[in-house]
């Protein structure tokens, strides 16, 4: 190994250390924020700076048959930008340029480091933002988010990561480059070979530019509306009532009993009761915001939907009213992480099961004697379940909970993962989720683009 990593220094040569081989690089590289052991320790962890020098590191590593991870920000929670034994983990959070706004096409060219805060922060003078918005925002990379098709809060009006992604400037395994994609509003020339790299994982080619559309921010006020119920059941039939009656909301979450208890107890009684009134009660909190024209009157229609439909309803009567709402939701991960080590989990299902997905983790928990706190995407039936354990390492109870939980969401219909993506978490239920042909097709395409195995094997497709 030792001649492999002195053969990517002399063709990338030692400035700035882009190629470490010591003990603090090789152990970084073994964390991200899934909580999962990394299977392994790489031989080195290269800073790419120019897509010319991830060539290098393609064609070195298809040489000498080295594994690649690729690697943005380390913010993933399903294992998949952690170190393999023996591996090169390829660090793409030091090309963080943005190339090109182009406010008159609304798109944005830029290098895969990029923050998708920083990005949404220079599109703003222009009235534009980066649509996608992963919690993780503010220290994730836009490769990462592209490479995971993150979502977010706002995905219930505003879309995906796929949605967009116009263009990608991509490495394949063998080092070639190649450019997927267009530019244009329209195009439908060949196969959309863009839309099957986003949500890739790092497996079919490591990006090294993607070309990605902005979207107008939204004008005029936000109107932000809440409602506590006395159980998750009502609270789901609060959300549908929302969903099916007025104005799409920019954002709909759902928090449990168990969550309330321990944002409570991160907050403080008053700092709640100020937000939601002093009389408010509920094992269940839905919270509903609506921005562009006529958010105002939606959030009315809202605030009625939600009062028939059961709940103690609170229509903030303005922005900071609004914003002290929208802090019980953002207070969520703090509130897991006070109480130990976290292990988030994603699960979707059709938004008309997402009471029944709740019943589920609360008999699975209670089965296997842990509480799951779980927050709600309601909009898009996406749960987040949190595992909270003490210690580095999850432990085999937590373990064998998210396996019947993964099964529980498929038996309803849903999906084992909405936004966080297999890595290596997930990749032993794939198969259970589609199937043996589709798993097959799946392997033949990966095939197709890294004969060699090398990018990041044993992902997602186990
Ligand atoms: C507090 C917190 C909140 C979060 N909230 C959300 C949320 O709301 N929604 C959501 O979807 N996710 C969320 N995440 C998860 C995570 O932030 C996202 O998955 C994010 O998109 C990962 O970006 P990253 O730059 O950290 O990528 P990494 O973690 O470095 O990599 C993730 C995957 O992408 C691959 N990859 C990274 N860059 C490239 C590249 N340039 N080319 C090819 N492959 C690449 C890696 O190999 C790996 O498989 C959250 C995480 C945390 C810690």
């Amino acid at each position: 190994m030792s001649a492999f990593v002195d053969h990517l220094r002399a063709e990338l040569g030692t400035d700035r250390d882009i190629v470490r081989d010591d003990d603090d690089a090789l152990q970084a590289a073994r964390v991200d924020k899934s909580g999962l052991p990394a299977p392994g320790v790489p031989v080195c962890v290269v800073g790419a700076l120019t897509p010319e020098q991830v060539q290098i590191v393609m064609r070195a590593c298809s040489l000498y048959r080295v594994p690649v991870v690729p690697r943005g920000a380390g913010t993933g929670l399903a294992g998949g930008a952690t170190a393999i034994d023996g591996s090169v983990v390829l660090d793409l959070s030091g090309m963080r340029r943005i190339v090109r706004l182009d406010p008159d096409n609304e798109l944005a060219v830029v290098e895969p480091g990029v923050l998708n805060a920083d990005l949404s922060a220079a599109a703003a003078p222009f009235g534009l933002r980066f649509a996608p918005d992963p919690a993780s925002a503010a220290i994730a990379t836009v490769g990462g988010n592209i490479a995971t098709n993150a979502g977010g809060l706002r995905c219930v009006k505003y879309g995906v990561t796929r949605e967009a992604v116009l263009a990608l400037d991509v490495v394949l395994a063998d080092g070639r480059r190649i450019s997927t994609g267009r530019t244009t509003v329209k195009g439908v020339a060949g196969l959309d070979l863009t839309a099957l790299l986003v949500g890739s994982e790092g497996t079919l080619g490591v990006i090294v530019g993607a070309t990605v559309r902005l979207v107008p921010v939204p004008r005029g006020s936000v109107h932000t509306v809440a409602a506590a119920f006395p159980d998750v059941t009502a609270a789901a039939a609060g959300a549908s009532a929302v969903t099916s009656t007025v104005e799409r909301p920019a954002l709909l979450e759902l928090l449990d009993a168990a969550s309330l208890e321990r944002i409570g107890a991160l907050l403080g009684a008053s700092v709640m009761a100020d937000a939601m009134g002093a009389s408010w009660s509920g094992d269940a909190f839905l919270l509903a915001q609506f921005d562009g024209p006529g958010a105002e009157e939606a959030a009315a229609a809202a605030a009625r939907a939600l009062g028939l439909a059961g709940g103690e309803v609170r229509l903030a009567p303005d922005a900071d009213a609004g914003e002290r709402l929208v802090a019980i939701r953002r207070a969520f991960h703090p509130a897991m992480e006070q109480f130990g080590s976290v292990l988030i989990e994603d699960v979707c299902v059709p938004r008309s099961r997402l009471a029944d997905m709740f019943h589920a983790i609360e008999a699975i928990g209670a089965r296997h004697g842990i509480v799951i706190p779980t927050v709600a995407h309601a909009g898009d039936g996406n749960l987040h379940p949190n595992f909270v354990f003490e210690g580095s390492e999850v432990p085999e109870e937590v373990w064998l909970a998210a396996d019947e939980m993964f099964r529980a969401a498929l038996e309803l219909g849903g999906t084992l993962t909405g936004e966080h993506g297999v890595g290596t978490l997930k990749a032993r239920w794939l198969r259970d989720e589609i199937g043996d042909d589709l798993l097959a097709l799946q392997r033949g395409i990966k095939e197709l683009f890294d004969p060699l195995r090398i990018l990041n094997p044993g992902r997602v497709f186990g």
